[in-house]
């Protein structure tokens, strides 16, 4: 009797799919010509399959209307980012990445190690970043040729093809501008050419939509280390001008990664490359591992993917290690925090895409001024990136990006206030005089600067003083928030009011 009931629960749970250990089937196909629709799918899956440990983001969009997936595996401080096909004919990159991400997140939900390496320990310690594919157009070019493309763009595609109609050389994206030969890092001494299936370098650096997603993203995720995957030649490109006082540390890293995939090391001369910026930018490691043995002008066959693997399996879990010990060396590490961030004016001028600065540069000063995490962050750069032009602050995902966000209810505008008006705020309860202060109480003019006015806290009231010399002509704002009774009860709903002084 004693062994029906141990049985039948094991069999219920096998019948109705739930794995007791592990995940039966495969998501990841590495046998295969991997094309970005399979990546959109496995995506998907993956991010379903797994819960919050692995998030997926839309990060733009290609020339071509593709979209650049960021791909966050793990729950780290620690933050290292992975890349793969910044160029067409090198997709085996892309499945490496994507089985990565499957592989490790199975060991990471079953608590199993890889040859020693414990992914529930790695993954709380690191998050890796991954971007599977930097030029989708690219690969679907090379793939499915032109028939991918509309008919309009056919001839211009085949001139950037030197007259052929096989595209299965192609390492650019579909402008014809090589992707690697985009970053500001010797990027002057390249060679200019012209839109080609491989190496034109554009006419100037981040030209290409799809190297500013990368560029942008490796600000924000300010990794300790990266990776980008190329195909060509089972070696390892590393150390463009990296300075005297980091090469003991990188030799040591490039090395280990060598030892570990058997790739040999080689020195970058060329530059323009995305490790290469990365290097000189960052001033941390970055290495460009190239997976296969040099096929000619073409893809690596699948067929080779079993070997890539077996190469880099650990030696990507090793980087992720090394990511950890790194940052353990910060001594400063960025307070992030998730106070609650009230929705004031200043809030809606930092928020909504600034002309003055770019995309990345804004994001930082966010995350700087609202201690968002990064992955926050991210969200938010996923966020303008899909919105463009049309992002408003009544859009529900900006209560996602911040969950702690708090909007001001609204009180009337006051019109024809006089320039030496006193403010007198009632309140139903006595008021702790301590919650009384500038960061709770204020007024900004339109111009969103703070001004200079005193506040007095009486028993049930709050006096609010005009500033000396009264307040010029023009429109305010008041806010109030947090203002605690003297019970401790703090005010339930933040407000604010407009008033205009003729
Ligand atoms: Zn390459």
């Amino acid at each position: 009797m004693g062994k029906l009931f141990i049985l039948l629960p094991s069999i219920l749970l096998f019948l109705t799919g739930i794995p007791v250990t592990g995940h039966a089937q495969k998501i990841v196909e590495t046998d295969t010509v991997y094309t970005y629709e399979m990546m959109q799918e496995d995506l998907r899956f993956l991010d379903q399959e797994y819960g919050d440990l692995i998030e997926v983001f839309e990060t733009g969009k290609t020339p071509y209307g593709r979209h650049l997936y960021l791909v966050k595996l793990g729950y780290g401080d620690a933050h290292v980012f992975y890349n793969a096909s910044h160029h067409a004919r090198e997709w085996l990159t892309t499945i490496l990445l994507m089985n990565m991400l499957e592989e490790y997140a199975k060991a990471y939900q079953t608590g199993s190690d890889i040859q020693g390496y414990n992914l529930k320990e790695l993954l709380h310690q690191t998050t890796i970043w991954m971007m599977p594919m930097v030029n989708p157009d690219g690969v679907t070019l090379q793939q499915k040729g032109l028939s991918a493309f509309p008919k309009s763009v056919h001839q211009q595609l085949i001139q950037f093809n030197e007259g052929s109609r096989d595209f299965k050389r192609w390492k650019a994206n579909a402008e014809g501008i090589d992707l690697n030969r985009q970053y500001p890092a010797g990027w002057e001494e390249i060679e200019a050419t012209r839109p080609s299936w491989k190496n034109y370098k554009g006419t100037r650096p981040f030209q290409a939509k799809e190297v500013q997603t990368v560029r942008d993203l490796t600000y924000i995720l300010d990794p300790q280390i990266t990776l980008a995957y190329h195909t060509a030649g089972q070696i390892i490109y590393w150390n463009y001008n990296i300075e005297p006082k980091f090469i003991e540390r990188d030799t040591r890293i490039a090395e280990t990664y060598s030892r570990m995939s058997g790739y040999r090391l080689v020195e970058t001369r060329t530059g323009s490359g995305y490790t290469d910026w990365f290097n000189v930018q960052f001033k941390r490691p970055g290495l460009t591992p190239e997976l296969g043995v040099y096929p000619g002008e073409r893809n690596v066959d699948p067929t080779y993917f079993p070997e890539a693997w077996k190469r880099n399996q650990l030696a990507a879990l090793y980087m992720a290690e090394e990511g950890f010990q790194l940052s353990e060396k910060i001594s400063n590490p960025r307070k992030e925090g998730n106070d609650v961030i009230y929705a004031d004016g200043r809030f809606e001028r930092d928020i909504l895409p600034s002309d003055a600065m770019s995309l990345y540069q804004q994001i930082l000063y966010i995350k700087r001024n609202y201690s968002l995490h990064i992955e926050q962050a991210v969200k938010l750069y996923s966020w303008y990136k899909g919105c463009e032009g049309k992002c408003s602050m009544n859009d529900p995902v900006l209560s996602a990006i911040f969950p702690p966000l708090k909007k001001f209810q609204q009180w009337e505008t006051k019109r024809t206030v006089n320039a030496f008006h006193t403010w007198k705020i009632k309140m139903n309860i006595p008021i702790d005089s301590n919650s009384v202060h500038g960061e709770n109480i204020y007024i900004l003019d339109s111009q969103l600067n703070r001004v200079d006015i005193q506040i007095v806290p009486l028993i049930d009231e709050i006096a609010i003083k005009p500033p000396k010399g009264g307040y010029k002509p023009g429109t305010y704002t008041l806010y109030i928030k947090e203002v605690r009774s003297r019970k401790n009860a703090v005010m339930k709903t933040p407000v604010e009011m407009q008033f205009r002084v003729e």
